[in-house]
């Protein structure tokens, strides 16, 4: 029966007749005490513990009297795991006001000595009222209790298990998108913010398949220490599934602030593990987000910090990213791509461009790279740089590789001479069962010799499937067709791989030519060591993308066998191509810039800039992290403060530091923050009310809307 029934009862009793017997209440109360039927609590005047009914000390074991004379808020406690449900009050909230407690859950902590003190939880419901006497002195708390402790430590552990990864005992996906729609929702009014990042381990695959799925395991474990350990009390880590992690962390939005912070989570993670006594070694991408900037809940923002890591991975292994609105355009492009490549080839949009390959010294043409080119119908021309790497993340590459094979083969066999011909293959294809069938079926569809053909493949090639692809080598070689090592110096460069197959050339990578002649650059001292290289194994090198004079001396300068870039020609349809060679003239005249300039720091675009209560159409001829180049405030004088507006509540407040016929510099307060893939972004957002709120007019900033919100250093 419990303690209501039975007050119920009595009231029904002394409502209908006397009992038998006159007792006083106290004298009911006492028997209760003694048949244990109920529990029942009280506290002094202080409000401190002072009884227990015997039913009570009953359910919290032997050290319950421990308990007694403390202080109720400290007894009582609101358990840690209420979560959603958490009453809005804190109780010692209620206790303190002398409010009434109504069935409400409580969490009782008890040291046992026996047990080295350790504490012990114990749950109830309890009701309880303030207590006032004739005077109308506080009185203490009256109240009854039941025991829960059984339910509630298995809905607790329940809760665990469901909110938390079994694996590491991190949060769990589900866990992490309630803790993250709770922390959005109560900061959206408080205006706090929050960062969200997501960690996807680099080389985790290739572990697990080496040293097997426990050890695996193991490195999941260790991983998610590191994080704990790094993240503390900053925010919380949580495992999404395989080997991808979140870090939810609040209130911060400056990304100098998160750039330190995923640089940090970058390193650690990326220090040699020791599973079973073997060491091994993986990286991490990070992907960053902002709530509330790029997300206003956890759809928004879990899509922003999904691409913002996808923009990472891109961007080659262990970097961080952070989310600019431009990805989720770079995005739907992929899908339209995805779609629109499949029937690309049978619509006859794909076709092959060709670039000589020319020996300096002679100026004569020697070989020729096949480059693939998409015209799309509503698109435009679509650069293989786009369409290829996403192409290769289905089987659809080996369809338009072997397309590319036969078309090369075919086409060669037109041209005037013996110039061979180069086809780039991807390293999917090149590790497919069936490319030396496929190679041979073109030269003998085409009637091409094998010794014209030649195929380029990067370092990607060598990692991964080991024993295909020293097959393909090996009967590629076999047929007299020759192999070339493109992009060298990019990827994972090993001497090995060099030797792992037999090459005849190597194409020094454009990221080494390019601006190699700016002094103090360390490229031309690589150049000179990839050409000493190539020449000890018996191998030609190719100076890629030469696209000025003072480059192309350099490349030559240092032995360069064979030069490929602008300077001798753009890629040249087939058509075009043959025009060029009629009359078996072979030479192609140098011909560019007399000196390199580095296009990717001129920029032109339309940004905003606010000076006074005006806003200003600006164009930004070129940013760095410290300052700016523009056109558009003629005739405000050096010294004046501006704010330019670089889209998506990007401010950087400045000063003009001259003006003259070239433009306007600027000098930022606050240095712009790398956003992980070359661009540059502001530290921190400003919300245009912050900035009403300052002074500046809101109209004048009305008009800076349309601005996109990344200030790139690409090539326009
Ligand atoms: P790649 O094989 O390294 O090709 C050289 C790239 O550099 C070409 O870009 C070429 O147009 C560009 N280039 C040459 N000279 C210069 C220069 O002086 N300045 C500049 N800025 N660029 C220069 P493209 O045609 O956009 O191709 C990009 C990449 O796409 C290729 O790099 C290759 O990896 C891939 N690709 C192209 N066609 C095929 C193909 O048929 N199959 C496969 N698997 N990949 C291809
Ligand atoms: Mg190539
Ligand atoms: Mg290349």
């Amino acid at each position: 029966m419990s303690y209501f029934e039975f007050i119920n009862r009595r009231k029904i009793a002394s409502e209908f007749g006397p009992t038998k017997s006159a007792q006083s209440t106290a004298d009911y109360l006492a028997e209760i005490d003694r048949c244990e039927v109920g529990m029942f609590w009280a506290t002094d005047g202080e409000n401190k513990l002072v009884y227990l009914s015997p039913g009570a000390r009953e359910t919290l074991g032997n050290q319950a009297e421990s308990i007694l004379g403390l202080d109720i808020g400290q007894v009582f406690k609101d358990p840690p795991f209420a979560g959603e449900d958490a009453p809005a009050r804190p109780i010692t909230f209620k206790f303190n006001s002398r409010s009434e407690i109504k069935e409400r859950l409580v969490e009782i902590e008890i040291a046992d000595e026996k047990i080295n003190y350790l504490k012990t939880s114990f749950f109830w419901k309890v009701c309880a009222k303030p207590f006032f006497d004739e005077k109308g002195d506080f009185g203490g708390y009256r109240g009854v209790a039941s025991d829960v402790t059984q339910q509630t430590r298995k809905n607790r552990d329940l809760a665990k298990q469901s909110r938390h990864d079994e694996l590491t005992g991190l949060a769990n996906r589900r866990f992490l998108e309630e803790l993250i729609a709770g922390t959005l929702r109560k900061f959206a009014p408080v205006k706090r913010s929050c960062a969200l990042l997501m960690l996807d381990l680099d080389y985790f695959k290739q572990i697990n398949d080496v040293m097997g799925h426990p050890a695996g395991d193991e490195l999941l474990r260790q991983v998610s220490d590191r994080l704990t350990g790094y993240i503390r009390e900053r925010g919380t880590v949580g495992r999404l599934g395989g080997d991808e992690f979140q870090i939810l962390v609040p209130d911060i939005d400056d990304r100098s602030e998160l750039t330190e912070l995923a640089e940090g989570l970058i390193q650690i993670v990326s220090q040699p593990y020791k599973i079973d006594g073997r060491r091994a070694v993986i990286g991490t991408s990070v992907g960053i987000a902002i709530a509330p900037y790029d997300g206003i809940n956890v759809a928004e923002s879990g899509g922003a910090v999904d691409l913002a890591l996808y923009g990472a991975k891109a961007n080659g292994k262990g970097t961080y990213c952070f989310f600019t609105p431009d990805m989720k355009s770079d995005a739907a492009d992929e899908v339209m791509i995805q779609g629109d490549l499949r029937d690309a080839l049978e619509k006859g949009q794909l076709y092959l461009a060709y670039q000589p390959l020319v020996d300096p010294r002679s100026n004569r043409i020697k070989c020729l790279e096949a480059l693939m080119r998409w015209k799309h119908p509503e698109k435009g021309a679509i650069s293989p740089e786009k369409f290829i790497p996403i192409a290769e993340q289905t089987d659809l590459i080996l369809k338009i590789g072997e397309w590319a094979i036969r078309q090369a083969c075919a086409n060669a066999v037109e041209w005037p001479g013996e110039l061979n011909v180069a086809v780039n293959v991807s390293a999917r294809q090149f590790a497919g069962a069936n490319l030396p069938e496929q190679v041979a079926a073109a030269l003998s569809s085409s009637g091409l010799s094998p010794r014209r053909l030649e195929l380029e493949i990067t370092e990607s090639v060598f990692v991964g499937n080991v024993k295909g692809v020293d097959r393909a080598c090996a009967s590629i070689d076999k047929m007299g067709v020759s192999l070339t090592m493109d992009d060298f110096g990019t990827g994972y460069s090993s001497l090995g791989y060099l030797k792992r197959a037999p090459f005849k050339k190597i194409k020094i990578d454009q990221s080494f030519v390019r601006g190699c002649t700016a002094s103090g650059d360390t490229n031309p001292a690589i150049i000179t060591a990839i050409v000493s290289l190539a020449k000890a194994l018996g191998m030609k090198t190719v100076a890629e993308g030469v696209e000025a004079m003072d480059e192309l001396e350099l490349v030559a300068g240092r032995g360069a066998d064979l030069v490929q870039g602008w300077i001798y020609s753009k890629p040249l349809t087939h058509d075009e191509l043959l025009k060029r060679l009629k009359n078996d003239d072979f030479t192609f005249v140098a011909d560019g810039p007399l000196r390199y300039r580095d296009e990717r720091t001129m920029v032109y675009r339309n940004v905003g800039a606010i000076q006074g209560d005006y806003h200003y159409d600006v164009v930004l001829k070129n940013i760095s992290r410290t300052g700016a180049r523009l056109n558009g405030l003629e005739g405000i004088p050096a010294g004046s403060e501006v704010i330019v507006d670089l889209g998506g509540g990007q401010f950087v407040v400045g000063k003009i530091v001259y003006t003259g016929k070239s433009g306007q510099g600027i000098a930022f307060e606050t240095p712009l923050v790398d956003d992980g893939r070359g661009g540059l972004v502001t530290p921190r957002r400003i919300s245009p009310y912050s900035l009403a709120a300052a002074g500046v007019k809101l109209e004048a900033l009305q008009q800076s809307k349309r601005h996109s919100s990344r200030a790139g250093t690409d090539r326009y």
